[in-house]
Parts: structure tokens; sequence; C-alpha cells
């Protein structure tokens, strides 16, 4: 499409992504990247970001790793200016802030003298976001009043440095070099030339505010060979300056007790998100690969059928959230709502399936001890199911233990397929890649989970698992691990999240330390 300047409505927003951890986006870099049409980033900026635009945006990579432009600026430049003359809300995604040492300028110049409507939308710039996160604040009354930002790659083809050292090395507090691992070497021996003392403190860190953040700490004197021996490479920032002291007492982002640590997470997608929320925020890198998923039933008969007899109902038992929502859902589908359970008894088997049902506006009137199929079984047996009719919604994987005793204690039961679990779609490819690249341990919530793992991986299975901590979210699951070979390294304590969380945190406490 040819739109004159004077008709289109693009727009360019030179957004910056934050230094890595997506957290650390703007509100109004998230608000444009909701809207975009088109969103054209790169190297640095964190790709999970990508997933706040609309499904439909398109999304073009121009990024580089050091040196190595995939698209060089000039093409960057007409790709926005294109892009917006077609009308299209644009979203040009930067690693930190877009105009810190980031070439926003130079694209914002582009944008102006095209006559194109931009905006630029603030980052946190990575020299901030590194050092933060390795516990070291940049300026405090009593260690450093100033703080400078610099590039330790100048532009190659200038004969003469325009970094004024003898000012740098002595005139500034704390500073922060950019881009600065290839000439490491030259920067602190032309600090030190200048007057900076060798045995002032300086930290590298590398891939900051990131689950994969390393921090390396020295002194101008000695941390160069310090960064060779521990080969550590870009990305990183260089912080100088007394305040690097401070790190031993501020850090915090790699004291996490999972910091560090890579884990599966192989729970439905839309159920992952309290487990993984959870473990990212004990400071693990967590890969979700949800091996299976939530699917409506083939047809709904079953349900439907029991739903109509619904009056005649005594007990109805929801032993899982899935259960729960597709029980409900039905219900509405078929014109009716909570009301037709008036006089029902309800028994969940536990707090998060009773919260599900708090949401529908009904109390569980049975919440068991033990949470699992045993602890229903004998709550509902100690209330009493002679001559009972028992509605049981459930998957089609659930075990028959629920039908076969209560039906043996005299009730009348009833346990329609509410809901499917299969194999989720392209699972198993990158469940594969994830386990190659290697996880400190795979977390299974339920037997289904593990049931449909080990199918996707099918003989790899022993050999890829082989050094990963197995860990389950309790007894039957366990079970299950075991039944297939697997040996299990951590089981939660009671069958919830927050247990699992825990009992992983115990399981690396001895080996947590994120620091070289
Ligand atoms: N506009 C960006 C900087 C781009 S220059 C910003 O404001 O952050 C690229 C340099 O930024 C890298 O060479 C490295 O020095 C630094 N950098 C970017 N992301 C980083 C990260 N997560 N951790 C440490 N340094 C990072």
């Amino acid at each position: 499409m040819v739109s004159t300047e004077s008709n289109c409505k693009g727009v360019v927003y030179l957004v910056g992504a934050g230094p890595g951890d997506p957290g650390l986006l703007t509100v109004r870099g998230l608000q444009c990247l909701r809207r975009a049409q088109v969103v054209v980033y790169d190297y640095l900026a964190n790709p999970r970001l990508l997933d706040d635009a609309p499904i439909d945006a398109e999304r073009i990579y121009v990024g580089k790793t050091a040196g190595h432009h995939h698209l060089p600026q000039e093409q960057i430049n007409a790709l926005l200016i294109e892009k917006a003359r077609e009308g299209k809300i644009v979203v040009r995604l930067k690693g930190g802030d877009p105009c810190l040492f980031g070439r926003g300028g130079e694209e914002a110049y582009e944008l102006a003298e095209a006559g194109m409507s931009f905006e630029i939308v603030p980052g946190v710039t990575a020299g901030f976001g590194a050092a933060i996160y390795a516990g070291i604040p940049l300026t405090h009354r009593d260690y450093t009043t100033s703080l400078g930002l610099i590039t330790g790659h100048e532009d190659p083809t200038k004969k003469v440095s325009s970094l004024d050292w003898s000012k740098l090395a002595t005139g500034v507090g704390t500073l922060l070099f950019y881009m600065g691992m290839g000439n490491l070497g030259t920067i602190t021996e032309k600090l030190m030339e200048h007057g900076r003392a060798p045995e002032t403190p300086v930290a590298v860190v590398r891939w900051g505010t990131t689950p994969r953040q390393q921090t390396l700490v020295g002194t101008l004197a000695d941390i160069t060979d310090r960064v060779q021996q521990a080969r550590l490479g870009p990305p990183a920032i260089i912080v100088v300056g007394e305040i690097v002291a401070l790190r031993e007492r501020l850090r915090w982002f790699d004291k996490r007790p999972l910091f560090g640590r890579r884990i599966l997470v192989t729970r439905a997608a839309g159920q992952a998100g309290s487990l993984s929320d959870g473990l990212q925020a004990a400071g693990s890198e967590v890969m979700c690969c949800p091996t299976l998923e939530i699917v409506p039933p083939p047809d709904w008969r079953e349900l439907d059928a029991a739903l109509g007899q619904l009056s005649r109902i005594d007990v109805l038992v929801l032993t899982s959230v899935n259960a729960v929502n597709y029980f409900f859902e039905r219900l509405f589908a078929l014109g009716l709502d909570g009301r037709a359970l008036h006089g029902t008894h309800i028994a969940t088997v536990g707090p998060k399936t009773a919260a599900a049902l708090q949401q529908r506006g009904l109390r569980a009137d049975m919440l068991p001890d033990k949470q699992c199929a045993e602890g229903v079984l004998a709550a509902l047996l100690e209330h009493g199911v002679v001559g009972k009719r028992i509605l049981y919604p459930r998957s089609q994987l659930a075990r028959d233990l629920l039908v076969t005793e209560l039906t043996a204690a005299g009730a009348e039961v009833s346990a329609p397929v509410a809901y499917q679990t299969r194999a989720a779609e392209g699972a198993a490819d990158r469940l594969r890649k994830i386990l190659e690249e290697g996880v400190d341990a795979a977390t299974f919530a339920s037997s289904s989970a593990v049931e449909y793992c080990l199918k996707l991986l099918g003989d790899d299975a022993p050999h890829l698992l082989a050094k990963v901590a197995v860990a389950s979210l309790g007894p039957l699951t366990s079970a299950t691990l075991r039944r297939h070979g697997l040996e299990v390294a951590v089981e939660a304590a009671a069958p919830t999240v927050e247990s699992l969380i825990e009992a992983l945190q115990l399981y690396f406490a001895s080996a947590a330390d994120g620091s070289l």
C-alpha cells in the first residue's frame, strides 16, 4: 500500500526494553507493545517481551551480536520509515535505554528527517540494572556522589580517543563501562596510568538482571586476569569505584535460594502460572514446556445427561480445578448456573479446587485432610454414602478408585468425562531441546504429566533425564516416576506448588551460590 505522508497515521515508538528482566520494561513501553502492528527488535531485548505484542503483529529481528550486524543501521532506519509510511504502529524495541549507546538518537533523527511521527520511551539501562541487581547501588553518600556512563568500545575508525582519561580516572566516582569487555585491559591500564588507585574495586556483571547473571569482583590491578581465567565474555557492564565494595552487604538477586538453577516445568499451559512464578521469584530460570494440554471431551453427551439430572444429585465431587472449570462452563452453556446445585453437597480435593469453586460463588462443604482421591474417599465415607447419588465429573485418565469404592460402599456414582488430557502439540521438540541444553531439575505436578513427558521423549528419556533432579508434587506422582525407573530426588511435603518450591529450595540449599 502506498500512502502519502500527509494522510498516514503510522507512528514509531522507540522503546527501551530494559536490561533483560522482562519486569523492568516500563508501563508506557508495555502499552506501546500491546498496540504494535510491527515490532523491530534486536539481540539484547529479551525475546519474552514479544509475547506482549498482539499475536498477529509482524516481528522483525534486526539484532546484532558483538559487532556482527544482522541488518545494517541504514536499512533498519529505512525499515522503520517504510513500515510507518504504510500506516503501521511500529515498536522499535531496543535493549536497555534506546538512546544510551543504542543508536536511538540516530533512528529518531532519521524519522524526524523523513517527517514521521515518533515517540521515545526511555528504558532501564543495562548499567543501572546490572549494577543494582549485583547489589551495587552506584551512588551512596559515604562512597561516591558522581557517576559516569562510558562506552568501552569507541568507534574503531577514530584515530584519537575522545575519552579524556585523566579526568575520568579521578574526576568521577563510579564509572560504568558499556561494551568494554574486548578492551578491559586497556580501560584498567588507562585508569591506573591516569591516577586511579590499582586497588580500586571493580565488578564485571554479565547478563545482568537475568537468571544467567554472573558477577566477578576484583580490583583495577587484577580484574583483567580474573575475567580471562573465568572466561567471562560480553555482554557485561564494568563497574569501577569504591561503591563496588557494598556488594558484599547488599547482594540480593543472586543470593535467592534457586538462583542459577534451570528448572523445567511440565504443567499444562494456563496452569503453569503459579509454579513458574514462584520458581522465578525464588531466583530460578524457568523453562516451561507443558507436556499435556487440557481439551474438551470428544462430545458432551455424558456430561450433559448428568447435568440434566442435577436436581437428583446428593453429592458433587470435584477433584481438580479443571473439573471445576469444565463443569461450570458446561453448566452455563446449557443455560443453567450455580442455583442448579441448590441442596447439593459439594466435596473438593484441596484448597485450590475450593478456591476455584469460591470464584463461582459457591462454598465447598467438604475439604479432606489428605489432598488426593484417597482423602476424598475417606471424607465421603465418613459423611455416609449409602443410597447417595454422587456426580463425579473427571478426566478420561482419572483413576477408578472413587467410582469403585463409592459404588462398593452403596452409592450410585455417575462419572462423566468432563475434560481430556492429551500430549501437547509441538512439545516433543521443545522438551528435547530444553533437556539437551541442560536443566538442574524437572518438576512433575501429576502422574499424567509424567506419562506424557516420557511418551514425548520415547527411548531417549533415561538418557535425557539422567543428570536431572526429578521433582514430584506428591506420592502418587512419585510412584508413577519410580514405576518408569526414574529416581525421585525431590518430593513436596504437601501436594501444593508452594510446598514443591520449598522442597526444591531445600534440595539445592547447600550449593546455591551465584558468584564465580
Ligand atoms: N542501550 C543499551 C546499551 C547498548 S550497548 C542500554 O541502555 O543498556 C550494549 C552493551 O550494553 C553491552 O556490550 C553491555 O556492555 C551492555 N549490556 C546490555 N545488556 C546487558 C546485560 N543484561 N548485562 C550486562 N551488560 C549489558
